[in-house]
């Protein structure tokens, strides 16, 4: 057993005893909290890659996009660049490395709970300001949110339909480091949606209660104060059924349940939740669209011709990096785009754009 192994599956395992069943989301929260909180998890070495560790060219897109808005909203001075989850800050410098080519250099603002992480993204962004929540954040000036592969890092409840009606899916011991997922006592019938009722029994219905939390708040933000909020992830565009929980370590697909707080917890994020979050509060939304769409769009395929052009040596690596992020059996079409923003801030690009 490595020193970490079983820690919180301890932890849990006693609570469990002591206190009954936790829920799915509980589980998720606690197991994700141990995970960030004790490890960098990104890159070759560690469980996963994301899209701004596979090329500069993502971040540099993103930066020319806000620039984009920041220009046609006639360069406001007291906006606010803010990220959530920044991982180790790549996305950050890179994005913000093409705007003060546009002499654009807003503050910035990472929320993060990671400790391993912050220290990668202090490296990186030497000037970032953090926040363990978003409840800090600047109330004054525009912001301009940015989240690549953030809500989906964040808990998922579950409910199950049993033959007595839906129930919320709960957690309990299994063996060893161990745990499983059966369904609980509490009636949650009136929480699913009507067209979701006569379902097959054993389906499960997720909600998504932190993101959903993050999405409403930051959204009555950017009515009131300004902005547009990037969401890139994984997800589903069309309400659907199913558990969508994995974990993931060592870049394979690992057992959710086993030894938690050691491997990478995720579920597909509910695009179509966050756009109607946003226009509850009154805000315009964008999408979702495919990333490669999007990429394509902003113009990664000039990027990478560009790049190619000033070194000639890594043609081979830079259209395996576009490819990756671009083609549709990749992340291109696995990932989905979303934007929402103020009424009174400019439509984005790369949206309903079909590129040539
Ligand atoms: N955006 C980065 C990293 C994605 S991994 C990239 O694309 O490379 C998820 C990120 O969210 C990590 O930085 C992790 O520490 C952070 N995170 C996870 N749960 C969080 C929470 N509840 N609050 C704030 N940050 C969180």
């Amino acid at each position: 057993m490595s020193p970490d192994t079983g820690h919180l599956a301890l932890r849990l395992a006693k609570q469990i005893e002591g206190s009954g069943p936790i829920s799915v989301a509980e589980y998720m929260r606690a197991a994700n909290s141990e995970y960030y909180g004790s490890r960098d998890p990104l890159g070759v070495d560690g469980d996963f890659i994301t899209a701004p560790e596979i090329s500069q060219m993502f971040g540099e897109l993103i930066g020319m996009w806000l620039t984009d808005i920041w220009l046609r909203q006639n360069r406001p001075s007291d906006c606010h660049y803010v990220e959530l989850g920044p991982g180790r800050g790549t996305l950050a410098a890179d994005a913000l490395r093409a705007m003060a080519r546009f002499d654009f250099a807003p503050p910035v603002h990472f929320v993060e709970t990671s400790g391993p992480l912050r220290t990668r993204q202090t490296a990186n962004v030497p000037s970032a300001v953090f926040h363990n929540s978003i409840s800090t954040l600047p109330t004054e000036g525009p912001l301009l949110v940015l989240a690549n592969e953030f809500f989906d890092a964040l808990p998922v409840r579950q409910l199950i339909l049993t033959h007595a009606g839906w129930r919320e899916r709960v957690v309990v011991r299994d063996r060893g480091t161990r745990f499983a997922a059966m369904p609980g006592s509490s009636a949650m019938d009136a929480v699913v949606p009507e067209a979701f009722r006569n379902a097959p029994v054993g389906s499960i219905f997720e909600t998504a209660p932190d993101s959903a939390g993050i999405m409403y708040e930051l959204a009555a933000r950017l009515a009131a104060q300004g902005g547009v909020m990037l969401i890139i992830d994984y997800g589903y565009v069309k309400p659907g059924l199913g558990s969508t929980l994995q974990a993931v370590k060592g870049h394979e697909y690992a057992d959710p349940f086993l030894d938690p707080g050691t491997c990478d917890l995720t579920a597909h994020v509910n695009f179509v939740e966050l756009g109607n979050l946003a226009r509850m509060r009154e805000l315009h939304v964008a999408g979702p669209t495919a990333q490669g769409v999007w990429l394509s769009a902003l113009g990664i395929n000039q990027r990478a011709a560009a790049l190619t052009q000033a070194s000639p040596e890594s043609a081979d690596e830079i259209r395996a990096a576009r490819d990756r992020l671009v083609k549709t059996d990749e992340m291109g079409g696995l990932f989905k785009v979303l934007a929402v923003h103020s009424p009174d801030w400019p439509a984005p690009e790369g949206f309903g754009v079909f590129p040539k």
